[in-house]
């Protein structure tokens, strides 16, 4: 069974504090996005950042952050469908009428300068699938940093196996105001060189995994300003769910989880963690071509 079938899980009790998921694939969850919005609602998740991985999902999240005044949407071709996205390819191979590495990133620099994208991501590199040959997703990554640089959006890091290479070509490209590295996936060590940047550390349900031991280390050192909390739903569905489909309410167990590593209250984390979106997103009443905020 995989992550796209699994049974849905059950709502997590509500957070005192409101709180929200910095990353999540909504048009890949089997329930309707309605659905997933109103039991995020009632754990105290009350806002999502949905994600495009290729052209066509980039549109589909624009349009949903249009259409719904609690999410917002981050555009890219992932680090893995670079190969395919040049070749006119979505990331299952389908035609998506956009060919070539101009027209591709012409079309994801339009939609990132929409009002409710408020990032450009996921982009990187990802060396542990061989997809796309790493020179290639090191010329895609650095063309999205400037995509992001030129609309003022944060960046919305994809990085597997590639932490070295990552922070290189940041580097070297020179970093945007704003970057976030998704799914976090280093220890300590990687924690503090991005605290030390200024970047900002997004952890996903496969912090609770029992043998995430460097995940946790990685949390305990990092400012708890920033700090984002996340599900990349469908997939990585934290403990006590694992098994079952993620879905945006479930980023409350893994907020649960990193306050208890980092000893604080649930609260002043789920705080904490909101106005660091509200920095790197944006303040999320500050269009209102979605309605107001729900
Ligand atoms: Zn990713
Ligand atoms: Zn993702």
């Amino acid at each position: 069974m995989t992550a796209r079938t699994a049974p849905w899980a059950p709502v997590p009790d509500p957070l005192p504090v409101p709180c929200f998921d910095a990353h999540t694939h909504l048009d890949m969850l089997t329930e309707p996005v309605e659905r997933a919005l109103a039991e995020a609602s009632q754990a105290g998740i009350t806002r999502v950042v949905t994600v495009g991985v290729d052209v066509p999902t980039s549109r589909w999240a624009a349009d949903c952050a249009a259409a719904h005044g609690n999410v917002y949407a981050a555009v890219a071709i992932h680090p893995n469908d670079t190969a395919r996205a040049r070749d006119g390819l979505d990331s299952e191979g389908r035609p998506t009428g956009f060919a070539g590495t101009d027209e591709v990133l012409a079309e994801i620099a339009r939609l990132a300068a929409l009002p409710r994208v408020r990032a450009v991501g996921e982009t990187g590199l990802d060396y542990y699938r061989d997809t796309a040959p790493p020179r290639l997703q090191r010329e895609w990554f650095a063309a999205h940093i400037e995509i992001a640089k030129a609309t003022g959006k944060a960046l919305m890091i994809h990085d597997r196996e590639a932490h070295d290479d990552v922070l290189a070509v940041l580097e070297e490209q020179g970093p945007p105001e704003r970057v976030i590295f998704h799914c976090f996936s280093g220890g300590a060590d990687l924690a503090k060189r991005c605290a030390d940047a200024g970047y900002v550390m997004s952890f996903a349900g496969n912090l609770t995994f029992p043998s995430a031991v460097n995940l946790r280390e990685a949390a305990e050192v990092a400012p708890a300003d920033l700090i984002l909390v996340e599900t990349d739903a469908p997939y990585l569905t934290p403990v006590p769910n694992r098994g079952r489909q993620n879905a945006p309410a479930q980023v409350a167990h893994t907020l649960r989880a990193v306050a208890q590593v980092k000893r604080m209250d649930v609260a002043d984390l789920a705080a904490a963690v909101a106005a660091t979106g509200e920095r790197v997103f944006g303040r999320w009443d500050d269009d209102q071509a979605g309605g107001p905020p729900r």
